[in-house]
């Protein structure tokens, strides 16, 4: 928070620019209450420098007692059953080489109910320790007692670099624990890294025409959040089991304050998961109508993939949002994408690249999207995909 010094007169100058409210006079005097986000719009304003943010690297004498790499483990809840989303496994082999880099341990952290099913899977991905916080309290997601178990965590072992899956549940535990802890939280990363012990964790900024890298070397934990398939999942240690620390954490009594009572999940608008589809037939602008999306539709089912779009498609109302590809899309993997009128905008392409075969039908033979195909077609997508929808079918006759 704001340090306010002996120097200081009560002029009240400091109080009308806060724009958290969060400093009052009291006896004539400044004084910062806990709402302070240390934005400093109050320094510059104080008539007599009685205002000043604490030194960066005050936290620095504590460094050295952080240690690991942690990966937050989502289960995934379809209402039928639980079971481990991808993205984790993902998350612990990134993990894995940091903490190899680090010559630190890797360890998954898991909140829920009868945890014991998920152990093994976990520990192949070159996983040392698994921390699990087991009840009935916890058998669905509930923010605050998440959050709770997850600070209590970090409080007692001090990891150095904490990872979470940017999904709806990542995006909403990691920045409760960030404000909890004062640290910083990178979002939406797309390369981590260890330079002179510190996580480089780069992600897209000035609308993705930049690849920043981002550090925080004053602060611990470090911590990020990384989408479902930017990173690939590779088992390291198969038949490892990794040690399990069973840890207690009485629910807060703030969040026995809620109660969930059920959870409904939309089923996918294709029918399939986006981010989960092996094949992935997405549609750009020059798809120009209903008509357009419906032959990617066809072609989707028949090669039993899912539709994709981009931004501009979007935009035009010929996909829901939650088709959406690209940097403020979701990120897909597929074994093939197929990008049929879809120019190759960076946006797009960043959520992409990362797949196997990727084909691009476009009719400028200039078009980026070209930059990142292994197979390019040049033509009218309306006149090629029929032709290649008589191919598959005539073969599978
Ligand atoms: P266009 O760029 O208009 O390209 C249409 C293509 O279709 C052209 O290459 C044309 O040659 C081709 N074409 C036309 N007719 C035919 C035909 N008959 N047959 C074959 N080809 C044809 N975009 C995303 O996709 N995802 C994102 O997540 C995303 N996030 C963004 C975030 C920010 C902050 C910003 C600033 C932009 C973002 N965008 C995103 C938008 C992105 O910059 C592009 O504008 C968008 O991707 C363009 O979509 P498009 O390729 O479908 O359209
Ligand atoms: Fe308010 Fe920002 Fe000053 Fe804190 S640093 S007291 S939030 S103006
Ligand atoms: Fe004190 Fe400076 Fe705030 Fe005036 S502006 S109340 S002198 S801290």
């Amino acid at each position: 928070m704001i340090q306010v010094s002996e120097k200081c007169v009560g002029c009240g100058k400091c109080t009308t620019v806060c724009p958290f409210g969060a400093l009052s006079l009291v006896n004539r005097k400044a004084v910062p209450s806990a709402a302070c986000t240390m934005c400093g719009a109050c320094v510059s304003q104080c008539p007599v420098k009685a205002l000043s943010l604490p030194a960066a690297g005050a936290a620095k004498k504590d460094l050295s007692a952080y240690k690991g790499v942690w990966v937050f483990i989502e289960i995934s809840d379809n209402g039928q059953m639980q079971s481990v989303r991808p993205v984790g496994f993902e998350l612990l082999s990134k993990g894995r080489e940091l903490a190899n880099q680090l010559g630190e341990e890797l360890c998954a952290v898991i909140i829920g109910n009868n945890l014991q099913p998920y152990f093994a899977e976990l520990s192949q991905y070159g996983t040392d320790k698994i921390y699990a916080v087991e009840g009935p309290a916890y058998a669905r997601y509930n923010t605050a007692a998440y959050a709770n178990a997850m600070v209590t965590l970090i409080k007692k072992y001090l990891p150095s670099v904490v990872l979470y899956p940017s999904t709806y549940i990542g995006r909403d535990l990691s920045p409760r624990i960030s404000s909890e802890l004062f640290v910083g939280l990178t979002a939406d990363c797309t390369g981590l890294s260890i330079k002179e012990g510190n996580l480089i964790q780069t992600r897209p900024a000035f609308g993705g025409n930049i690849m920043a890298d981002i550090k925080c070397p004053d602060y611990r934990p470090q911590m990020s959040t990384v989408r479902p398939n930017v990173f690939k999942k590779v088992v390291t240690t198969p038949g490892r089991m990794a040690i399990i620390v069973k840890e207690a954490v009485a629910v807060s009594p703030q969040a026995a304050k809620v109660r969930i009572i059920s959870t409904q999940m939309n089923p996918p608008a294709s029918g399939m998961k986006l981010d989960e589809a092996e094949v992935v037939i997405a549609g750009g602008r020059g798809m120009k109508n209903k008509a357009g999306f419906d032959l990617l539709e066809t072609l989707a089912g028949e090669l039993g993939g899912a539709v994709g779009a981009s931004r501009a498609a979007i935009d035009l109302g010929l996909k829901p949002k939650e088709q959406q590809v690209g940097q403020s899309g979701v990120t897909v993997s597929a074994k093939l994408y197929v990008a049929c009128g879809i120019s190759g905008a960076v946006q797009h392409v960043v959520g992409m690249e990362h797949s196997d075969v990727i084909i691009g039908i476009n009719k400028d033979a200039n078009a980026p999207i070209f930059n990142v195909c292994k197979y390019g077609l040049v033509g009218d997508a309306s006149q090629i995909l029929p032709r290649i929808l008589e191919q598959i079918k005539a073969n599978k006759k």
